[in-house]
Order: structure tokens, then sequence, then C-alpha cells
């Protein structure tokens, strides 16, 4: 069974700067179908990396983004009721398998943990994707690769990947990109000139040293990019970087306080 796969395919190259040689090694293990793990903090450029490796590569991708109530049907498929009867309808695992897409499980470990032994197969040398209620195994097609993201900031015992899900994966680690780097995604994604995205990377380097220290997430470059796109449609920098830097992270009312003074040391 096939289906249009021309809505998944990237059409127009995305905008995306390397880091370090994460396009290479990706290439690398596209080329052995080595299923990957992307891991590294919210909003630091794994999706978009993702969105420009299938460009790239020419593939279609599939991204999925993972909670806490998905199920492993929800993955793989299910029987719908129709007026004819019932019907089978793949879920978008089983759509890139048989079709040969990239599919990315964007933050996988929300997902319950059947959800993610329904993967395993999948990544290691049958490439089946058993699909039980169906009474079918669904062979993989050659060109299908398997992406999770991971960010192993958020981790608890109680919700982390197993090792046995984990050492299905290769592993590339995604970080802020350093200083120069961001201030010219910054520059580029929102529009703003380079001594204002200057300012929004400082206030970010500030913000993410405090991680830890009353912080559980430091300020992502995405925001960043929020912030850089309100001071392009002409908000005053300090007012976007409080709706856009500081009022997302923090609630703690002391925490503000400090943040809004490291925004006005820059603006
Ligand atoms: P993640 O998937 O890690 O949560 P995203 O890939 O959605 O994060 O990145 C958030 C935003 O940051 C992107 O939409 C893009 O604007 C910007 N971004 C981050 N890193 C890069 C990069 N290396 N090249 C281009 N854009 C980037």
């Amino acid at each position: 069974m096939t289906m249009s796969m021309d809505q998944y395919f990237i059409k127009q190259q995305p905008y995306y700067r390397p880091v370090a040689d994460e396009v290479e090694l990706y290439e690398a293990a596209y080329s052995v179908r080595m299923p990957m793990m992307l891991k590294g903090p919210t909003g630091c450029g794994k999706t978009r990396f993702v969105e420009y490796m299938a460009w790239k590569l020419g593939k279609p991708l599939i991204t999925v983004a993972c909670n806490e109530d998905m199920t492993a049907s929800d993955l793989v498929g299910r029987f719908l009721l129709d007026v004819n009867g019932t019907r089978w309808q793949d879920g978008p695992l089983t759509i890139a398998a048989r079709n040969g897409a990239i599919c990315y499980l964007d933050e996988v470990v929300e997902a319950r943990q059947d959800t993610t032994v329904v993967i395993h197969p999948l990544t290691d040398a049958r490439r089946v994707l058993p699909l039980e209620k169906k009474g079918e195994l669904v062979h993989a097609h050659p060109d299908f690769q398997l992406v999770i993201s991971y960010n192993p900031g958020y981790q608890s015992l109680m919700k982390d990947l197993k090792q046995s899900t984990k050492q299905r994966f290769g592993a590339l680690d995604f970080n802020y990109p350093e200083h120069d780097i961001e201030v010219e995604i910054v520059g580029h994604e929102s529009g703003v000139d380079r001594s204002t995205a200057d300012k929004l990377v400082s206030i970010a380097e500030r913000a993410r040293n405090l991680k830890g220290h009353g912080l559980d997430e430091g300020i992502s470059t995405r925001m960043l990019v929020y912030a850089g796109s309100l001071i392009a449609k002409g908000v005053d920098p300090r007012a976007a970087s409080r709706v856009a830097l500081v009022r997302p992270i923090t609630d703690d009312p002391d925490m503000r306080d400090a943040l809004d003074a490291a925004v006005t040391t820059f603006f």
C-alpha cells in the first residue's frame, strides 16, 4: 500500500547553520540507516536540523510530537469505524516505514513506555514493524530511518528512556550554539541587526548560567528568535525581552527581577 508522500517532502531548503560536523555525521549515519538520537535542550535547533537533513537527502519527513497520552496505536495505526464497517488506518510510523520516510519522534520520552517498545524491532537488523491488531508485519522500506529527540535535562528516574531503547541509536549532542553563530542565527531568523542579536544572545548567556540555580531551563535560541521578531516589528527591546525571554521561563518574582535587570544592562 502506498500513499501520496508528496506532502512530506520539504520543497525549500530550510535555513540551518551547522555548528560542528553534525551534517557529515548524520549523512554517514543515514547511509547505513542508523537510528539517530538528537540530544539537547528544547529550542536549540534539533527539529530544524532534521528538516534540513531530510531536504538535503531528498527524503520525506514525518514528524510526530510525542506526549504522555500517546499510545502505541497513535504511532502504528488503528481500525476505524465508518459506514462500510471497519477499516485500518496506518499511523505516522507505519506510513514512514512503508514509504521510506525519515520518521522524527520529537520528545519520545514523553510517550508511555509501551509506545517506545514498538520502535524496537524497527531499530535493529530486522527493521520490521509488527501491526499486532491487524496481524501484519511491515518490512521497512530501504530508505526508512528513525530519529528521536531527547532532552537529557528533563529526565527523572520515573521518566527516562530505557537503556535497551537508548542503545539502539547513534546520538548527536546539540546545545545552544556558541556566541557568534547564535548571533548569526538570531539575526537571520528574526531580521534584527547584528548588534541587537548580539545583545539578545548575551542576555540568554546570563540566563543560562542560572540554570540549576533557580531556573530549570535557560533561554533557548527559539526564544531569542521570538524576541528578535518582536523587536523587528518595532516593539521596544526591553518589552520584547520581558515578553519573549523572561516571563515564559520563570514564575518566581526574584528570578524575574534578576532577569529583567540583565535585560536592562543590555538594552
Ligand atoms: P528544538 O527542536 O531543538 O526544540 P528547533 O529546531 O525548533 O528546536 O529550533 C528553534 C529555532 O531556533 C528554529 O526555529 C530556528 O529558528 C532556530 N535555530 C536554532 N538552531 C539553529 C541552527 N543551527 N540553524 C538555524 N536555525 C536555528
